[in-house]
């Protein structure tokens, strides 16, 4: 089972890949090309610094560069399948996951497409908070101050590329690339509706991936 999850910033693609990760155990593991990237800038290495600033702006970083990043985690994976969450972001990477994957001898199962309405992720990205121990998400509104819920840490950060103008930047450089990905993948995408609550979106994300089983 080796599945994609693509949809704007903050429409949740990060925390839909981490539940499907847990409830699928040992069967795929989630490959964060944003999360990888962001741990090379906190880590201050060579890659790090090339892209610290980039990541800024909400533009993308250069396709060598991240394509390299992703080939380095596909090669050391454990499970037999993955769920990649920020990757392919155009056509020239989905292109090269193609080749690279065909040499693996395997292909793409499923994209998972997250849609949600644009209001609704303005407010969850304005209000987005990121534990700096564990990173797991929360929201402002519902934080108040309190110990993150997994490690216990006081210590939460917001996101640099969370300002509003970046996030409306970030969103125009989506709509390009996102229909592009559409177009590519063709049946292979399952739309999901992303403006649900967080339980009930990863009810529906599994049942479509257990269908594709049977
Ligand atoms: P994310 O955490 O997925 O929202 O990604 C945060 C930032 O990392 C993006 O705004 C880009 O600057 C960079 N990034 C993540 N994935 C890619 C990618 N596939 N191609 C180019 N840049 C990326």
């Amino acid at each position: 089972m080796n599945l994609l999850i693509f949809g704007a910033p903050g429409s949740g693609k990060g925390t839909q890949a981490r539940l499907l990760e847990e409830s699928m155990r040992g069967v795929i593991s989630v490959i964060s090309l944003g999360d990888l990237l962001r741990n090379e800038v906190a880590s201050g290495t060579e890659v790090g610094l090339e892209v610290g600033s980039i990541m800024r702006t909400g533009e993308l970083v250069g396709d060598p560069l991240v394509c390299e990043v992703i080939l380095r985690q596909l090669r050391k994976m454990e499970t037999e399948g993955f769920l990649l969450d920020g990757f392919p972001r155009n056509l020239p990477q989905a292109k090269f996951l193609t080749v690279v994957l065909e040499l693996l001898g395997k292909e793409i199962t499923a994209v998972l497409k997250l849609d949600v309405d644009t209001d609704v992720l303005v407010d969850r990205l304005l209000a987005r908070m990121v534990c700096a121990e564990c990173g797991s998400v929360s929201n402002a509104r519902f934080h108040d101050g309190e110990a993150c819920g997994k490690c216990g840490s006081t210590n939460y950060a917001r996101r640099d590329d969370d300002a509003e103008a970046v996030i409306r930047h970030r969103f125009s450089v989506y709509e390009v690339w996102a229909a592009e990905l559409e177009h590519y993948y063709g049946e292979k995408v399952l739309l999901i509706d992303g403006n649900r609550p967080m339980d009930e979106v990863h009810a529906d994300i599994e049942h479509k991936v257990n269908c594709l089983n049977n």
